[in-house]
C-alpha cells in the first residue's frame, strides 16, 4: 500500500485576495508544508487568512534540490501545498519540475484550480476566436523578441503573453512591427484597483500608452489577434499589389516568395493568387 503523502498544486490570487478558493484556504490550513516561491509574499497572504502553516522556500533557482527533498516529505507520507507569488504555479511560474519529480516518484498531484491572470484576461476581452496561444513572457532583448514574433506571426490563434511594466511599450513597438495592425488588447492590473482594459489597433497602441505614463505601470497581460485567413491575406490589396508587381519582372515562384517575405501573407495563398493574375508559364 502507497502512504506518499499527496502534492497539491493551489492557485492564489493575483490581486484581490477574495479570489482565493475555499478549497485553497482548506489545503493550505491542513497540509504539513506550503512551498511557497517566496516565502515572506506568500508569509502574509497565509496571515490574511490566519494560516499558520510551515513554509518553505521553492524558486527557480533551487527548484531541483529543494523539489527533491520535498519528494522525500512526500514519500514519508507528508502532504505539501505548492504555490507562486500568484495565480496558478507553474504557468510562467515555477513548480513543473517539482511536479514532475513527485508524478514520476509515484506520488498523487492534485491541482487545486483558481487565480489565472491570462484566462481572467481573455475571458473579459470579448474576442470570440475559439482557439488561443498562451506564450507567456517574450525574450527581454529585443533581437530575440522580434525572432520569437516572427515565427508567431502566420498563426492565426489569439495570441496571449505576459509582459512586465518597463518592458511593456517596446514589446508592444515590436509586436507592431512584427505582427502588423490586428486587434490588441492589454488587460493591466486584474482584480486590482487600477484594472483597466483596452482595446485598440496594435500600431496605436505605443502612441497610447505613452499617452500617458500610468498606462504603462503595473502588471500586464497582452491579447493580440491571430493572423488573418490565408483567403483573407491574399485578398488584402496592397499584398495583391506586391504580387501584381513583383510577378511582371519575375518567374512566378521568386514572385511569391518575395511577396510572402515583403507582405507576411503565406506562400500558398500568394501562389493560388498568383495563378490568377499570371498565365501559366509554359
Ligand atoms: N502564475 C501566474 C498566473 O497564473 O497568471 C503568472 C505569473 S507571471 C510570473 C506574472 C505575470 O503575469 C505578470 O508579469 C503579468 O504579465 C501577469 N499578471 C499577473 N497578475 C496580473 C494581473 N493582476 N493583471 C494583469 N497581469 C497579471
Amino acid at each position: 500500500m502507497n502512504h506518499s503523502g499527496t502534492l497539491y498544486v493551489v492557485a492564489t490570487p493575483i490581486g484581490n485576495l477574495q479570489d482565493i478558493t475555499l478549497r485553497a484556504l482548506e489545503t493550505l490550513k491542513t497540509v504539513d508544508v506550503v512551498a511557497a516561491e517566496d516565502t515572506r509574499h506568500t508569509a502574509q497572504l497565509l496571515g490574511h487568512f490566519g494560516i499558520q502553516t510551515k513554509l518553505t522556500a521553492l524558486h527557480e533557482h533551487n527548484e531541483r534540490n529543494a523539489g527533491q527533498k520535498l519528494v522525500e516529505l512526500l514519500l514519508a507520507g507528508k502532504s505539501i501545498a505548492l504555490v507562486s507569488d500568484a495565480g496558478t504555479p507553474a504557468i510562467s511560474d515555477p513548480g513543473a519540475i517539482l511536479v514532475d519529480l513527485a508524478r514520476q516518484a509515484g506520488i498523487r498531484v492534485v491541482p487545486t484550480p483558481g487565480a489565472n491572470a491570462a484566462i481572467a484576461a481573455l475571458s473579459a476581452s470579448g474576442i470570440a476566436a475559439p482557439h488561443f496561444l498562451f506564450y507567456g513572457f517574450l525574450p527581454a532583448k529585443a533581437a530575440q523578441r522580434r525572432h520569437a514574433l516572427e515565427k508567431l506571426r502566420q498563426l492565426p490563434h489569439t495570441l496571449v503573453f505576459y509582459e512586465a511594466p518597463h518592458r511593456v511599450l517596446e514589446s508592444v513597438a515590436d509586436l507592431a512591427t512584427v505582427l502588423g495592425d490586428r486587434k490588441l488588447t492589454l488587460a493591466r492590473e486584474l482584480t486590482k484597483t487600477f484594472e483597466s482594459i483596452h482595446t485598440c489597433p496594435l500600431t496605436q497602441a505605443p502612441a497610447w500608452l505613452e499617452a500617458d505614463t500610468n498606462r504603462q505601470r503595473g502588471e500586464f497581460v497582452l491579447l493580440v489577434e491571430g493572423a488573418p485567413a490565408i483567403e483573407e491575406q491574399a485578398a488584402d490589396p496592397e499584398t495583391q499589389r506586391i504580387l501584381s508587381t513583383l510577378l511582371h519582372d519575375l518567374p512566378l515562384k521568386q514572385a511569391v516568395k518575395l511577396a510572402a517575405e515583403i507582405s507576411g501573407a503565406k506562400k500558398n495563398a500568394l501562389y493560388e493568387l498568383a495563378l490568377t493574375l499570371k498565365p501559366e508559364q509554359p
